[in-house]
């Protein structure tokens, strides 16, 4: 992606057919989750966000982050997805860290911590990640990766509600991820804007906006005079087919 500042200027839209394909590339993202659970459930294996620890621990070398990444998308392409931004869009959120310039970092939603791995490994040294994560056990794991990674200095994991523990940070942002629970991009946005987080011009990532079809968050950053924004298509992370895209806003105030 280069220099995606100058494009920024340009609100653009979705291709008109993206939506039927998606909706398949959501099918079987759903049809893996049921099989997974059902296997998980009857004891035949362990959950898979555990197999994924187990492999890091035995596999990765310690203090190589990339060496972590790769073994987690390696999981992901040959035995059953797991919903990380993935190697393609992962290098897109790893420019926009770089192209930002961002010292101070949120990201809503970690899941095993693949994300935040890559926005560590591309930060400045008196740069800093806040992370939520209102999923215990994934917390957990991620944290591990994490530290195997040797990336744990400038990172704060915070463990709860995005929309609790958004009012209990003071710090305001340069760079937001979003990647939580799709209905809550737009609510967790807003509340980001009224509790004065976000600074003049910070970067707001948005993964997943064509996957699961965010028209109301997409409405809201391109329409509002208040935002730059503009949408790279993609693939869905581990997919050669299921479109995706992230969604790339500035905010102007
Ligand atoms: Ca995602």
């Amino acid at each position: 992606m280069n220099s995606t500042k100058n494009k920024l200027n340009k609100k653009s839209k979705m291709p008109f057919n993206i939506n039927r394909k998606s909706f398949l590339g959501v099918l079987s993202l759903a049809y893996q989750e049921i099989i997974d659970s059902f296997l998980t459930k009857t004891k035949i294996k362990k959950p898979k966000e555990e197999e994924v620890l187990d492999l890091v621990r035995l596999k990765a070398t310690k203090n190589d982050p990339k060496s972590i990444l790769k073994i987690i998308d390696a999981y992901a392409y040959r035995k059953t997805f797991l919903m990380n931004i993935g190697d393609q869009k992962g290098l897109l959120l790893e420019q926009a860290i770089k192209d930002s310039n961002a010292k101070n970092i949120l990201e809503l939603g970690v899941y095993l911590g693949y994300s935040s791995i890559r926005i560590l490994n591309s930060l400045r040294e008196d740069s800093k990640l806040t992370s939520i994560e209102a999923n215990e056990k994934f917390a957990r794991i991620a944290k591990e990766h994490i530290s195997i990674a040797g990336l744990s200095k400038n990172h704060d994991l915070k463990i709860g509600t995005s929309s609790n523990l958004i009012t209990e940070l003071n710090d305001p942002f340069d760079f937001v991820f979003i990647d939580h629970w799709k209905d809550l991009y737009l609510s967790d946005l807003k509340l980001l804007e009224t509790t004065g987080l976000l600074k003049k011009g910070a970067w707001i990532f948005a993964d997943n906006v064509v996957l699961f079809n965010l028209e109301d968050y997409l409405d809201y950053v391109r329409t509002s005079s208040d935002y730059s924004s503009k949408f790279i298509p993609t693939l869905r992370e581990y997919s050669k087919s299921h479109p995706d895209g992230v969604e790339i806003s500035i905010y102007k105030l």
